[in-house]
């Protein structure tokens, strides 16, 4: 096959998984993995399914190394997709349309992309008869955009997961509006609460002592100060080397206020929610700093203070980028041999490797597209043909450098 039919052939089976509608809240699984059992079959791979449950099987294609005894790696992505706003898109965002060089839909960048340029370098490699010396599974999993619990943390507990001998894992990173290549080590931490402040009620002209919007306005002071002095961080502060980034900082937004029933009643209580993201290693304090403004709040006993975890990731592991490894140098040959340059940080929210990590993978976030706006979960969201054939060739040289010459099996 020539380059440019190759190219063709690669757009046209990104193309078809985009109008795949894995879109939340009601993913259309079934197709998505007719499309992928198909696949397999046209790249001479291996196709099982693992159930999850009732409704949910995460995919996995395989590229066998017969004599390997090696750990294999793992070329994850997700399946799913948020849902759209039809009305704000300037093509139908399950067509693929292609307009000025630009493939459009729903999933382009969150992560149809990847999972294709992870099948269409194999395909390339196949033809090109290199022999992978350690096993290669690309995994397609259910519902990480609706928190992976019952995806791939689900997954993880499984021995059919336990036999893949996973090694390494290649995940969704972003899109970098520069010609640097962003690459994660780790995800924040993310603590999702309800804060349910109460207090005494009655008339609205009055002054009515211990009222609710009096804690609300102590947490929210207290809330807000540690906004803004991460803020001030992010704005000033430097690592070793370079500027801080997002995923480097704790973030705490006021997501929903709720309370009141009339305009001339002092409301009995309000809920105020926050959605808080923790910079690595920051966790324990974050609780800390919680439970110690819970007591702080002004109030005549406990009972007129609630805090609710409505999600808590609990502390989360990273992956080790400080220490030489088999995975690690050949990641970071392969970038070399792209002239990628690289930018290692922290996910500045969540990801299905945080699971991996977890329980002890080594996982990188990267997903190959520089010169990119970065529309994951946008109107109109696109990747540009020659960004995405881009990505097919520097998975190439990252699945060669992984799976050549294996120097210690760890
Ligand atoms: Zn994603």
């Amino acid at each position: 096959m020539t380059d440019n039919k190759q190219d063709e052939l690669a757009i046209q089976r990104f193309v078809e998984y985009i109008q795949i509608k894995t879109v939340q809240p009601e993913p259309d699984y079934d197709s998505a993995l007719k499309f992928l059992k198909n696949y397999a079959q046209e790249l001479g791979l291996e196709y099982r399914t693992i159930k999850l449950d009732q409704d949910r099987h995460a995919a996995v294609l395989t590229w066998l190394s017969p004599s390997s005894t090696e750990k294999s790696i793992l070329l994850n992505s997700h399946v799913d997709v948020v849902p759209v706003f039809e009305e704000h898109w300037i093509v139908p965002p399950f067509s693929g349309e292609i307009r000025d060089g630009k493939i459009y839909g729903r999933g382009t960048q969150d992560m149809k992309c990847v999972g294709i340029q992870y099948l269409e370098a194999i395909r390339r490699l196949k033809t090109a008869k290199y022999e992978p010396k350690r096993t290669i599974h690309c995994l397609f999993v259910p519902d990480e955009e609706i928190g992976g619990e019952r995806g791939m943390k689900q997954l993880l507990t499984l021995d059919e997961f336990k036999d893949l001998n996973v090694g390494f894992v290649l995940d969704e990173g972003l899109a970098s509006e520069s010609d640097v290549f962003q690459v994660y080590y780790g995800d924040r931490a993310c603590v999702w609460i309800e804060i349910i402040v109460k207090g005494n009620t009655g008339h609205g002209s009055r002054l009515i002592e211990n009222t609710a919007a009096e804690k609300a306005q102590f947490l929210l002071n207290e809330m807000l100060k540690y906004r803004t002095d991460e803020k001030e961080r992010l704005k000033k502060g430097q690592t070793a080397d370079k500027p801080l980034q997002l995923g480097e900082i704790t973030t705490i937004n006021l997501t929903k206020l709720d309370g009141g029933v009339q305009i001339n009643v002092v409301p009995d209580q309000y809920t105020l929610a926050f959605d808080c993201r923790i910079k690595p290693n920051g966790y324990d304090a974050f609780k800390q700093f919680l439970n110690d403004l819970i007591k702080r709040i002004p109030k005549n006993n406990d009972e007129e203070v609630t805090l609710v975890y409505k999600q808590d990731s609990g502390p989360l592991l990273l992956t080790d980028i400080e220490n030489s490894s088999w995975w690690l140098d050949s990641f970071k040959r392969g970038c070399e041999e792209m002239k990628c340059k690289l930018n290692w940080t922290v996910f500045p929210a969540g990801t299905d490797s945080r699971f991996l990590r977890n329980v002890g993978y080594p996982a990188i976030g990267f997903s190959p597209m520089i010169n990119t706006p970065v529309l994951l979960h946008d109107h109109n969201e696109y990747l540009a043909k020659d960004v995405f054939l881009h990505g097919i060739d520097i998975y190439i040289r990252l699945i060669e450098n992984l799976t050549n010459e294996p120097k210690f099996n760890v």
